[in-house]
């Protein structure tokens, strides 16, 4: 496919376009050709953006949100070949992916506007309790008083900056987003389809930049009213610590667990398993990051799961017969191949796999994995699959998945419903597959984890547009 030429984006600031002293390059992991510059946001920039918004009070109805927002996830669909070209072209991710990141971001923006034509509100009678009142009290949601300040990883940079801004236009709220200093093309593009479907100036900035020339400004802002992130556990963490006295929803990484137990159709689950591990080139928070295997059958789901990801075509991302692309960078690779290696020093055996080719990390298959290397104990975020092989016991199954500090989703293979029931009720984690992949969901769905994955509200877009609005109550004396 040709390369695209590549491109200068302006930042948004309060709606408008600005530009910075100095730029960041965006190059394809792939062919390590540039395709794209964006500012180099200064902290005044950032300070500028919030006092815009403070200043700003959306006034638009329930109906001129809706059409927003539908407009917008009209305009995502009628783009999405040029719209996946561009998120191939700056994560390395398959044209496959990138499309399925498309129509993902298609459905936030349709549901946000079909939740908001919801009432929000409820009704509560005031004569019940010990003290009586002839009385009826009646609760609403308005906007926040404050800005949002949202930041957003680089592994989805339609669809997670979409569950960030859709909720956030849908309840009349302001928001500064500061996009991954690595797929910031993709949120400004984004950005542009809001200023052309009429989204006021004052609701929406995008400013672009390092953490490290923004330092903390974006979350520290003193307009800042809530903080919304998705990303690592380590920056979530340090999120929390610098943050202050605002509300935070710290959506973070994961290590699900893929649970095989001794009923399973082994085929059937390997198939999942491998798709669960490589797809989005295994950079999902969701990703099967290691297979829990019964031990009796973990010869043939190894043999079978082998089988599988030989399927796989690679080569280049753009190509849209390839199911696998790149990860995010050289160094990601590297990191990856670095704890294969040390999985393997610890015993394990490598059933597929190899060397990285800059950022192509090749599709890798490990079993007789230990869970206390560091391939497994923390997040690897690379199409890898490694399998652990355990007894054909219910209880020691949970506590093996739970040994992580993560808590982020799992997947379960079984038709015995009272094993299912048992692991579904011990799994410490934010949600459960039976027969499918630990990532599905709906965008409509409440999605987060617990432990070190998340904290604070979920996201989903109704969990959202609660987590963005305050709950005022109020009573009449006409019950
Ligand atoms: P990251 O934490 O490195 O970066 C995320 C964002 O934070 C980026 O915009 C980055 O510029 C910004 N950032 C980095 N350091 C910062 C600092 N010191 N101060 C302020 N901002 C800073 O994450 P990433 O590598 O872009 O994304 C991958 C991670 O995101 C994985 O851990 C993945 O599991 C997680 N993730 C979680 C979810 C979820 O919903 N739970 C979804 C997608 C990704």
């Amino acid at each position: 496919m040709r390369a695209l030429e590549p491109i200068y984006q302006p930042m948004l600031l309060a709606g408008a376009p600005a530009d910075a002293d100095r730029v960041i390059e965006v190059r394809n992991p792939f062919s390590g050709a540039l395709v794209g510059t964006v500012p180099q946001a200064e902290p005044r920039q950032i300070r500028a953006a919030f006092k815009a918004a403070a200043r700003f009070r959306p006034k638009l109805s329930r109906r001129e949100r809706s059409d927003i927002l539908l407009g917008t996830a009209r305009a995502i669909a009628s783009d999405q070949d040029r719209l996946a070209q561009l998120i191939t072209a700056e994560t390395g991710l398959c044209l496959r992916d990138s499309l399925h990141e498309t129509r993902r971001a298609c459905d936030v923006w349709s549901f946000a506007a079909h939740a908001l034509i919801q009432n929000d509100g409820e009704i509560y009678p005031g004569d019940i309790g010990g003290n009586p009142h002839q009385r009826r009290i009646f609760s609403m949601r308005t906007p926040l008083a404050g800005v949002i300040a949202a930041i957003t990883p680089f592994n989805h940079p339609l669809n997670l900056v979409s569950h960030k801004l859709a909720p956030a236009i849908a309840t009349n709220n302001r928001v500064v987003l500061k996009p991954s200093e690595q797929t910031p093309l993709t949120a400004l593009a984004l950005g542009r389809i809001l200023r052309e479907q009429g989204l006021p100036e004052g609701m929406l900035s995008i400013v672009t930049g390092t953490p490290h020339d923004l330092g903390d400004c974006v979350f520290t802002d003193e307009d800042a009213e809530l903080v919304t992130f998705t990303g690592s556990v380590r920056v979530g963490h340090q999120i929390a610590e610098r943050a202050g006295y605002r509300r935070l929803v710290l959506e973070l990484g994961g290590n699900d667990p893929f649970i095989v137990l001794a009923d399973a159709d082994v085929d059937r689950a390997a198939h999942l398993a491998v798709q669960g591990a490589v797809r989005h080139s295994g950079q999902r928070c969701t990703a099967v990051k290691r297979a829990l295997v019964v031990e009796e059958l973990a010869d043939h789901f190894a043999e079978r799961a082998l089988h599988h990801m030989r399927q796989l075509s690679t080569g280049d991302p753009s190509d849209p017969s390839v199911d696998l692309g790149t990860v995010i960078s050289e160094d990601a690779a590297q990191l990856i191949a670095r704890r294969v290696a040390g999985a393997v020093a610890a015993g394990a055996r490598l059933l597929l796999g190899g060397e990285p080719r800059g950022a192509f990390c090749p599709p890798t298959l490990l079993d007789h994995v230990s869970p206390a290397c560091e391939l497994v104990a923390e997040e690897t975020f690379g199409p890898v699959l490694p399998i652990i092989r355990c007894n054909n016991d219910v209880d020691e199954i949970v506590m093996m998945a739970n040994a992580t500090k993560f808590g982020l989703s799992a997947a379960i293979c079984s038709n015995r419903l009272d094993h299912v029931t048992r692991l579904i009720e011990g799994l410490a984690v934010g949600s459960v597959n039976v027969w499918e992949v630990p990532g599905y969901r709906t965008e409509l769905t409440p999605f987060g984890g617990i432990k070190q994955s998340g904290l604070g509200h979920k996201e989903g877009i109704l969990e959202a547009m609660r987590s963005f609005t305050q709950v005022k109550t109020y009573s009449l004396p006409w019950p």
